[in-house]
């Protein structure tokens, strides 16, 4: 048998928890308040029907100050416990909504380093924010508003028919009018049209961030067509969808809707008159004024109702969005740990046969990758934009899996190492390395959390940030990024050098590309790098041969394949592509020289 889905809100109502059942109690509570509250109207005929009895003598009519009483109580009692209700739905929301956030954080924390640099901590937070956001509104008030309004629905319409089924009727008619224009505007082929028009809404908020976030590019490099032309297609994008959806789609069931909604009682007067002749013949005046007078009373709760059913259906609408949010997040993927892992013996690093494919692409990355770094050596991942440096290293510390092949580190695979293990043994600097909002001794203490300060002092020191602390007011114990204490890319490279100094890895793998951050921190970042690499397994991408003549090995990574690896003799002799980058590399040179020469 086909396992029934679970809808939406079951599945958002699972991550209450034990505060499940608090949900369910809520409903209940607001069911039956919705009943109390139905209990005045009744009252408010019998009060008429006593006066109208007793006119126009009212002392006659005792029991109608009691009626007032008891009209009171069951709306009080009603108000009483929708709150109760409210109480309890709110409980298991808060849980449901603390819980999306543990669980998703929980998730992302098992997702591999890679994973972040697509989804940046900042998106991952909006997501779950919102998610429980809407998650909260709509188990704390939505669905307790959607039962009772059900329920109220169902008592309105027996109501409607206790006392005088025409006038019920009439009454019932402007409703089901009011209800037929709203599912119009908003169902069938509609639907999509609020689809496209939501979408629209989701475009232009991030266009219109995309584009303030851009305004330093735009300023510095003036792309002001450019950068216009997403933001402004998605403004006439949205204006477009937002004109048609309302002035095709909602004017004219949204003019009856609220007609009808409003004015209830539109049917009720001309039924009235209709019917007031039989009654005047039967002689039963009294209890047909008395039947008016509640009608016309209780239609105005209808207005009431409805609007509750349009309020509650669009509640619905964000278990879908929240759920959607949640699901984005869960969907990342697991780093696996090994279940009997397997512990690194000595420092040497191993490429075999290595592929990788990133996912949602059709080209490998990498594939077929072989090599090998000996216990202390340097080697120097070189090659094309694009050729696959970046990826090889990224492999090491687990930003990702390798797809087929092993990637060795003292020779286990990484993925049998446990994680715990693979991150002490090595550091990593890459252009993406980000500092936290915390104090720089705690930004280069998260690499080994036990460490002193003078271990973090000496850390700075050898990464050349002396005079980063020394500006700075509160020294190492300053937060970045409070009063105004901001540092420049190099900057924060150094800091991040330090990180990885500190951590004292004996493997280490960085990006060269991390000196060109700013050009006044350049010589400062490479005696940083050299206290890094000594004495150390280092694996580097190097962008400029300069520094590539001294690697133990040179491995040149082109579109994904190795195109010749040894050192830069070998390599430069074997004359292939290494020679031709070497060849192109000493003619920048001579004609950067020359063109020094000229100018001078
Ligand atoms: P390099 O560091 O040599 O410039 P990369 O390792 O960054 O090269 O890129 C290798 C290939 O993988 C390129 O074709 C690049 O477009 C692709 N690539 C890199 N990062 C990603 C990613 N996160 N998702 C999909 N493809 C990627």
């Amino acid at each position: 048998m086909k396992e029934k889905k679970k809808s939406d809100v079951a599945v958002l109502l699972d991550y209450a928890g034990n505060r499940k059942g608090l949900t369910f109690l809520g409903l209940f509570f607001s069911a039956v308040s919705m009943l109390l509250s139905m209990a005045p109207y009744i009252c408010i005929w019998l009060a008429a029907r006593d006066l109208i009895a007793a006119a126009p003598d009212w002392t006659l009519a005792r029991g109608v100050t009691r009626y007032g009483w008891i009209a009171f109580a069951f709306a009080f009692a009603g108000i009483a416990l929708y709150f109760a209700g409210l109480m309890c739905t709110h409980l298991a929301a808060f849980r449901t909504a603390s819980n999306i956030r543990k669980q998703g954080v929980a998730h992302v924390m098992k997702a591999p380093l890679g994973y972040f640099d697509a989804n940046a901590s900042g998106l991952i937070r909006g997501r779950l924010d919102a998610a429980a956001a809407d998650t909260e509104t709509l188990l704390a008030h939505n669905l307790a508003d959607i039962v009772g309004t059900i329920v109220l629905f169902l008592a309105m319409v027996i109501l409607m028919f206790l006392f005088d089924w025409r006038m019920g009727l009439s009454c019932l008619l402007a409703a089901v009018i009011s209800v037929i224009s709203m599912f119009t505007m908003m169902g069938g082929k509609n639907a999509q049209l609020m689809a496209e028009y939501q979408a629209a809404q989701d475009r232009i908020t991030k266009a219109g961030t995309e584009y303030v976030r851009g305004i330093p590019v735009v300023k510095i490099f003036q792309q002001t067509v450019y950068s216009f032309k997403a933001f402004q297609e998605a403004i006439n994008d949205y204006s477009e969808k937002a004109e048609h959806y309302q002035a095709d789609v909602c004017r004219v069931p949204q003019s009856v809707n609220l007609t009808f909604t409003e004015g209830a009682f539109v049917f009720l007067v001309p039924a009235a008159l209709f019917l007031a002749p039989e009654a005047l013949a039967d002689g039963n005046l009294a209890g047909f004024i008395t039947d008016f007078v509640f009608y016309a009373v209780f239609s105005a709760i209808i207005s009431t109702a409805l609007a509750r059913i349009m309020f509650a259906s669009s509640g619905i609408m964000l278990a879908g969005t929240a759920l959607g949010r949640i699901n984005k997040v869960m969907e990342a993927p697991v780093l696996k740990s090994p279940d009997n892992p397997k512990v690194p013996h000595g420092n040497k690093v191993e490429f075999q046969d290595v592929s990788f494919t990133y996912d949602g692409s059709e080209t490998p990355a990498l594939s077929h990758v072989s090599f090998t770094a000996e216990p202390g050596q340097t080697i120097a991942l070189v090659g094309p934009s694009g050729g696959g440096k970046t990826t090889a290293a990224s492999l090491i510390p687990r930003f990702w899996d390798a797809s087929s092949g092993s990637v060795r580190v003292g020779g286990a695979d990484v993925k049998e190492i446990d994680p715990h293990v693979l991150m002490d043994q090595v550091a990593f600097v890459f252009q993406s390395s980000r500092l936290f909002k915390a104090s720089i001794l705690e930004n280069v203490r998260a690499a080994r959390p036990d460490a002193s300060r003078d271990e973090v002092r000496c850390a700075l020191t050898a990464a050349q940030c002396q005079d980063i602390i020394e500006k700075l007011p509160y020294g190492m114990d300053t937060v970045i990024g409070t009063e105004g204490t901001y540092l420049s890319g190099g900057e924060q490279q150094r800091i991040a050098l330090a990180r990885a100094i500190l951590k004292d890895a004996p493997v280490v793998v960085l990006d060269e590309a991390t000196a060109f951050a700013d050009p006044e921190n350049e010589v400062l970042i490479q005696k940083a790098f050299a206290a890094l690499t000594k004495g150390r397994t280092v694996i580097m991408i190097a962008h400029r041969l300069s520094t590539v003549v001294g690697a133990d090995r040179i491995i040149v990574l082109d579109k994904g394949r190795v195109a010749g690896q040894g050192t830069h003799g070998e390599l430069v002799a074997a004359g292939g592509l290494y020679a031709r980058m070497w060849a192109d590399y000493n003619k920048a040179v001579r004609w950067k020289i020359s063109s020094e020469k000229e100018a001078k």
